[in-house]
């Protein structure tokens, strides 16, 4: 690399990369489909483009910095009062807002791993340390080893539930009891970016993040619209923060950084909460078909509640991917870990099943 006489932060040397899901190949007379990201395979539902066509009109001005309209739609859609809810740029950015209000350099984060991403890059970029507590065997948090994992300089615990890229929930009772064993002055985070892909069959008492905020100080909630709402590429999210939490968080927002498409278009979408509630409910259905395939075929995984399986495929993973790709498929390597692949259009669905199937053959 080339040098600079510029003086830049010695910190930056341990910001990881953010590997991004690939697009898939272009391949002749093959349809591909990127299934890499996490993303909603549907576009924008009618009447949410119409609002964000209808906003281009405007964006000669700035949008609204204190992101009025879309805090009051949140403050009604979840009953909890305006003040303390933080918008951001995706909760991506709030994930940032949360690390850099709280943690001074060499403040230390605690994190399950493997998990989302984002985590030891925002982490890192504020002067913070990654505490990463490894998953268990069966891919879950291992919650007792992420309170232990707790010290004095200990500012955030992140639980990522539905965990990305691994698949399973944590439960109620495990949160609460999480939260109940961690010192009052650690802000816990829920992050719930697959919130809604969380199935309730009544078996898997799922976590009710916003009654363990109600009832803890220190605990906050992290949602986004760009999984179940289907707007990754307008970047908006939000915490649910008690409220000097949360005016800490606004205090650390881009000024304007939530722009103008993304707040009309997150308000329109909370109002089409049906329509959405279909694409999810389908999503939802295509993932139970898939796991039955592959359960069926003889795959053993973890069990998913969000948009996306996990395949611990250890040593096979370069393998894995290099047949999904032949079958037009770009899916999401860790290492040598294993694959994470979405949930996508019904084809894409069906020739994971199929590619799954013929390798296991091959392996087996
Ligand atoms: C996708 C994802 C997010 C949300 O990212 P945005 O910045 O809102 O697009 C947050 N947390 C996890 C665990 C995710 O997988």
């Amino acid at each position: 690399m080339a040098t600079t006489p510029v003086r830049l932060r010695g910190a930056l040397d341990s910001v990881p990369a953010y590997v991004a899901g690939k697009p898939a190949a272009a391949r002749e007379g093959q349809t591909v489909y990127k299934v890499s990201s996490n993303e909603n395979p549907y576009p924008p539902l009618p009447s949410v483009r119409a609002v964000i066509e209808e906003a281009a009109g405007t964006v000669n001005r700035y949008p609204d910095m204190g992101i009025t309209e879309l805090t009051e739609a949140l403050s009604e859609h979840l009953d909890v009062p305006p003040e303390r809810i933080a918008c951001g740029t995706g909760s991506v950015g709030v994930l940032g807002q949360i690390i850099q209000a709280t943690c001074d350099d060499g403040d230390e984060v605690v994190f399950a791993w493997r998990s989302f991403e984002a985590y030891p890059i925002v982490v890192a970029l504020a002067g913070a340390e990654s505490v990463r507590v490894p998953l268990t065997r069966d891919h879950r948090h291992d919650l007792d080893a992420m309170v232990a994992a707790v010290t004095d300089r200990t500012r955030v615990l992140l639980v990522c539930t539905p965990n990305n890229p691994t698949g399973p929930t944590v439960t109620h009772a495990e949160l609460l009891d999480l939260v109940a064993r961690v010192p009052e002055h650690v802000l816990v985070v829920i992050d719930e970016a697959y919130l809604e892909f969380v199935e309730d069959d009544g078996s898997q008492d799922p976590v009710r993040a916003l009654e363990i905020h109600q009832a803890h100080p220190n605990v906050a909630v992290v949602r986004t619209f760009s999984k179940a709402y289907g707007l990754a590429g307008l970047r908006v999210g939000y915490a649910v923060a008690h409220e000097p939490v949360a005016e800490a968080l606004r205090k650390t927002a881009t000024p304007f950084g939530v722009n103008s498409l993304a707040q009309v278009a997150a308000v329109a979408s909370l109002g089409a909460q049906e329509e959405l509630g279909e694409r999810v409910a389908a999503l939802v259905g295509e993932r139970r078909r898939v796991v039955e395939a592959l359960t069926a075929g003889g795959w053993e995984m973890p069990q998913s509640g969000a948009n996306f399986v996990w395949f611990p495929l250890g040593e096979r993973t370069p393998d894995f991917v290099a047949a999904c790709a032949d079958a037009g498929l770009s899916v999401r390597p860790y290492g040598t870990e294993g694959v994470r692949v979405t949930i996508g259009e019904p084809e894409a669905n069906d020739r994971l099943v199929e590619v799954a199937r013929s390798f296991a053959c091959l392996e087996g």
